[in-house]
């Protein structure tokens, strides 16, 4: 449900509203919005006469119930945009985002090459997992601490904010130390007490969509992050399994354009673990600015075939400079730019 201020309302009006839903066991999220005041009402049971209840309180406007069993990140409780600041790089603005990096961090030299060619074709964020979910425990499941601290190194340099995976809630202290962004991956989409747990740092979050998680538990997950009070969510969508082998995943647009429609969260498109095919992402990166998306994640590698993980996926330095400008080219196409 939610609770609609009348413009002009105080902030002692809004706070009465507040403690009233406390007394019900529920809470209350304050959004302002350019045009509206609103307070999404969240908890388990709302009781049936709460909304007349409120209706009669002063500064309130009138409530409305929220349909979709996400509340906070649904459209209907936010009309506008959502724009995440990563230290600086709006995210969900009319700028699109490229960010781009390995699948892993390997090495100081590794990680420094790729970070100063993504950043010299315009990247405006880095990405690298210290912490890799892989399929096979008997595969490179990333250098821990030593890869964090050399993606802080690479962010030094450059001065491109961080992306990186944690993977348990205890974790989550040791790479919000490090990190710009958290990054959720696919197969942790519905560990709930990790989100919670990252819900609770306040830090922007990227929260990829689950291996075969409908587009409705990929928002009720990002309702768990921002139910802790944290609005800083970007969806990424970066395929799903269907009956098709011919590529690793099916990259899937209509959950771009539709998610877009459904919640005022920035979203993302990873055409590199959407395809799994480095000569596919180009042209999927491109289909994914096109169908709406915020902006993109691409793995890049100085030598993709001497890749620790995802090197047939990854693009080498020159393939992405080559995108950077087609890129620029579909945002411009759309009244965005790069
Ligand atoms: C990754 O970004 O390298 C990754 C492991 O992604 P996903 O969780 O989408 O598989
Ligand atoms: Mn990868």
């Amino acid at each position: 449900m939610i609770v609609v201020m009348q413009t002009g309302s105080n902030e002692a009006q809004i706070s009465a509203v507040i403690e009233r839903l406390e007394e019900h066991q529920l809470r209350g999220h304050l959004v302002r919005g350019a045009e509206r005041t609103v307070i999404g009402v969240v908890g388990a049971s709302i009781p049936p006469t709460l909304r007349e209840e409120l209706e009669h309180f002063a500064g309130v406007k009138e409530t409305v119930r929220i349909t979709q069993p996400y509340k906070l990140v649904s459209r209907e409780l936010r009309p506008s945009d959502t724009i995440v600041d990563v230290a600086g790089v709006p995210v969900g603005g009319n700028r699109c985002v490229v960010i781009a990096g390995p699948c892993s961090v390997e090495s100081e030299e590794q990680i420094m090459a790729t970070a100063r060619h993504v950043r010299e074709a315009g990247a405006t964020m880095l990405r690298g997992g210290a912490f890799k979910p892989r399929s096979s425990p008997y595969t490179f499941r990333g250098l821990g601490e030593l890869g964090l601290r050399l993606l802080a190194q690479a962010r030094e340099e450059t001065g491109l904010p961080i992306v990186t995976e944690v993977m348990t809630p205890n974790d989550v202290d040791l790479v919000a130390r490090y990190a710009d962004v958290l990054q959720i991956g696919a197969r942790n989409m519905q560990n709930y007490q990790l989100l919670e747990e990252v819900g609770r740092t306040g830090m922007p979050v990227l929260l990829k969509r689950g291996l075969s998680a409908t587009i409705e538990e990929w928002l009720l997950s990002a309702e768990y992050v921002v139910a802790q009070g944290n609005p800083n969510v970007i969806l990424c969508e970066r395929g799903i399994r269907t009956f098709e082998t011919a590529t690793r995943n099916t990259m899937d647009l209509n959950a771009v354009a539709l998610a877009k429609r459904r919640t005022h969260l920035p979203v993302i498109v990873d055409p590199s673990h959407g395809t799994g095919k480095w000569y596919l992402v180009p042209p999927l990166a491109l289909a994914g600015l096109a169908a709406g998306a915020d902006g993109i994640i691409i793995e890049v590698h100085p030598d993709p075939d001497r890749a620790r993980s995802d090197g047939g996926q990854s693009l080498n330095p020159e393939n992405f400079a080559a995108l950077m400008p087609k890129l620029a080219a579909v945002a411009a196409a759309i009244g965005r730019s790069l």
